[in-house]
């Protein structure tokens, strides 16, 4: 099975979908310990994106997850949206002219984000930032795609890691990003960022199931 430039817009759909869904309960998360507008800024930055998916259609993937990138950079403000925006920049400049990626393909977009997003943030893994969702389900993808997963029950382990790692945030001390102003009383609250995270790595998973039903 491989993931195609369709499959590469229905995601992006799903994503828009589920990021307009949880809004406000991204943004409860983020007014715990931040400025309550992590679900405002997303839904604005991915309202845009879907506006633009039209114009990039018929193109290779690497040219659609580009266009999200430049668009969440321009429209989404505070630290998400240059960080999720650089993620879908290195995973567009890792899938340039490709209209089909494997799992290997997959992995590899995705450690390209992941490395994005540390250099961007200036962030490791531990202290309380999306890293900490999206890291392990990085790796329990490239795992379970080494051991020969098919690519449902790769993601499948991924999102489970992923959701493991979002609620490892919740008794973590924040040093990066606004929460880290609380200091320790960032400690007791789930991470907005590693809840969106989450909430995209379920939305490729959403239209991963559905290509193989
Ligand atoms: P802001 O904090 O500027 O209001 P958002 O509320 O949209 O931006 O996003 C906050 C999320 O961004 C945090 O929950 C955290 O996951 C993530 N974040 C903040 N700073 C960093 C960083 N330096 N590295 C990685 N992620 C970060
Ligand atoms: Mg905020």
């Amino acid at each position: 099975m491989q993931i195609t430039a369709e499959h590469v817009i229905k995601f992006i759909e799903t994503v828009g979908a589920r990021i307009k869904e949880q809004r406000d309960y991204l943004t409860q998360l983020d007014s715990a310990i931040g400025d309550a507008d992590h679900g405002v800024n997303l839904d604005r930055g991915f309202t845009t994106v879907l506006s633009k998916l039209t114009s990039v259609a018929d193109k290779d993937i690497g040219s659609i997850l580009k266009t999200v990138g430049t668009t969440l950079v321009s429209t989404v403000g505070g630290a998400s949206g240059p960080l999720y925006g650089t993620a879908f920049l290195r995973a567009g400049m890792a899938t340039a002219d490709r209209f089909e990626l494997g799992p290997d393909d997959l992995v590899a977009a995705l450690e390209a984000a992941l490395e994005g997003i540390q250099t961007r943030g200036k962030s490791t893994r531990g202290e309380k930032t999306m890293i900490d969702a999206i890291g392990p389900g990085v790796d329990a993808l490239k795992a379970a795609c080494a051991a020969g997963d098919d690519f449902v029950n790769a993601l499948r382990k991924s999102v489970a890691a992923c959701e493991e790692g979002m609620k490892a945030t919740i008794p973590m001390l924040a040093t990066k990003g606004r929460a880290s102003y609380l200091g320790e009383r960032s400690i007791g609250h789930q991470d907005p960022g590693a809840t969106s995270a989450h909430l995209i790595a379920r939305a490729l998973l959403e239209v991963v199931e559905g290509i193989h039903q």
